[in-house]
């Protein structure tokens, strides 16, 4: 029996087996289903995927994706400009967002604090959060980092850091699913989590 396809399919099934959240049972039968789909729904994905890389960029001040930097959030003069909510990922945004219980700035470090996978410090976007809060306009910074181990540790270091700043650090209510994504938490409760949020 073989162990892969010839040539072209056996790449297409690669790339999507690369991809986060997918396996190599899922990314077959994606690959099965693009074979077989009409040629418009091919080219809309690989439009898709051409258009993402060539016009989607990270903000210059807060890391989020968008089109143009800064994005539309930074550049909206109606939102409030003294709180910083810190978050890991974009998608950790949109998260937030979706609450309707938040109206201030972001800040997106690009993931957390994580010995095992090597991630330090040093990796994240720490040092232009700190520059932020140099113009002396924002005075809080929520974490809102995810409920898990290196969140957790993501949020001690961030309110070690920031307290001798003299800026009102404060961090989500207990209450998210403990060991998660933040994206995995509903709106109500993230909702609930961002208004009850205490003094880090
Ligand atoms: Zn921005």
């Amino acid at each position: 029996m073989a162990l892969a396809y010839d040539g072209a399919i056996q790449r297409l099934i690669d790339a999507f087996n690369r991809l986060p959240g997918i396996g190599p049972k899922g990314a077959q039968r994606i690959a099965f289903h693009l074979l077989s789909a009409p040629d418009e729904e091919a080219n809309e994905l690989v439009e898709a995927i051409e258009e993402v890389k060539a016009k989607v960029r990270f903000c210059d001040i807060c890391g989020n994706v968008c089109e143009s930097s800064p994005c539309p959030v930074c550049a909206d003069p109606r939102r409030d400009h003294t709180i910083i909510c810190v978050v890991e990922e974009p998608k950790d945004v949109m998260s937030v967002e979706r609450t309707r219980e938040y109206r201030g700035l972001y800040h997106v470090l690009g993931g957390a604090i994580n010995p095992m996978a090597n991630v330090g410090p040093e990796d994240l976007s720490i040092a232009k959060l700190l520059d932020r809060l140099k113009t002396n306009e924002v005075q809080e910074v929520i974490l809102a980092l995810d409920p898990n181990i290196e969140g957790e540790a993501t949020t001690t270091y961030l309110s070690r850091l920031l307290t001798p700043v003299g800026i009102k650090v404060t961090r989500l209510a207990s209450g998210l699913p403990v060991g998660s994504d933040l994206e995995y938490a509903d709106e109500i409760t993230l909702g609930r989590a961002l208004a009850g949020r205490r003094e880090a």
